[in-house]
């Protein structure tokens, strides 16, 4: 099993961004979008009602770059850079964990990810749980699962099977796969929240053992 698959599960928000870099890109946003200085003006329910109408018909190029812009701006690529590192390193895929998964297109993440220096392609993303007793964990696991299975009724190659993977989280809802999480933080100084030089350590060190 020498060639077998590695996979890192990637969270966004607390890895790839800080509390504190959020606030400062959603600077940079509402600028973009012009709130005005005293904050967002409050509208009346028909005045509302006449803005989502309108918002519903507005051109779908401009509501696209709108979503490619907030999402963008909150990514980092300084921690994006150590991510590359990570995935140099161990040859490992990247498959995408995180909550901006639903509502996205694997292709339109990947490209996000690549404008702020990504020199990889999201291989894929994990299903949805349904219910609440279920947590990231599940949905984790449930990837894995199905990934091998394919494997094996495809007959694909061994070194397609995943045996070893890590997930890089700032949460820890991960149920019976607590053991292959390396947390982060999203609160703290700029050298330790998110993904910081003791993790990508952590990852590498892991996933080449
Ligand atoms: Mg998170």
């Amino acid at each position: 099993l020498e060639a077998a698959m590695k996979v890192l599960f990637l969270d966004i928000d607390g890895v790839l961004n800080t509390q504190k870099f959020i606030v400062a890109s959603q600077k940079k946003t509402d600028k973009q979008h012009a709130v005005p200085d005293e904050g967002p003006k409050s509208f009346t329910l028909d005045e509302l009602a006449e803005m989502m109408e309108a918002r519903e018909k507005a051109d779908p190029v401009k509501v696209a770059k709108e979503r490619w812009d907030w999402h963008v701006n909150m990514l980092d690529p300084v921690r994006i850079k150590r991510l590359n590192r990570i995935v140099n390193e161990t040859g490992c895929v990247v498959v995408l964990s995180s909550s901006w998964r639903i509502g996205m297109d694997l292709w339109e993440l990947s490209a996000m990810l690549q404008s702020k220096g990504a020199e990889f392609t999201l291989l894929s993303k994990t299903p949805s749980k349904t219910t609440n007793d279920e947590c990231r964990g599940d949905e984790i696991w449930w990837w894995i699962r199905d990934w091998n299975d394919d494997v094996a009724r495809k007959k694909m190659d061994e070194g397609n099977i995943v045996d070893r993977f890590v997930i890089l989280d700032d949460d820890s809802d991960m149920g019976m796969l607590m053991a292959n999480l390396v947390r982060t933080s999203f609160f703290g100084e700029d050298d330790e929240a998110g993904l910081n030089e003791t993790h990508v350590e952590e990852c590498i060190r892991r996933l080449n053992s």
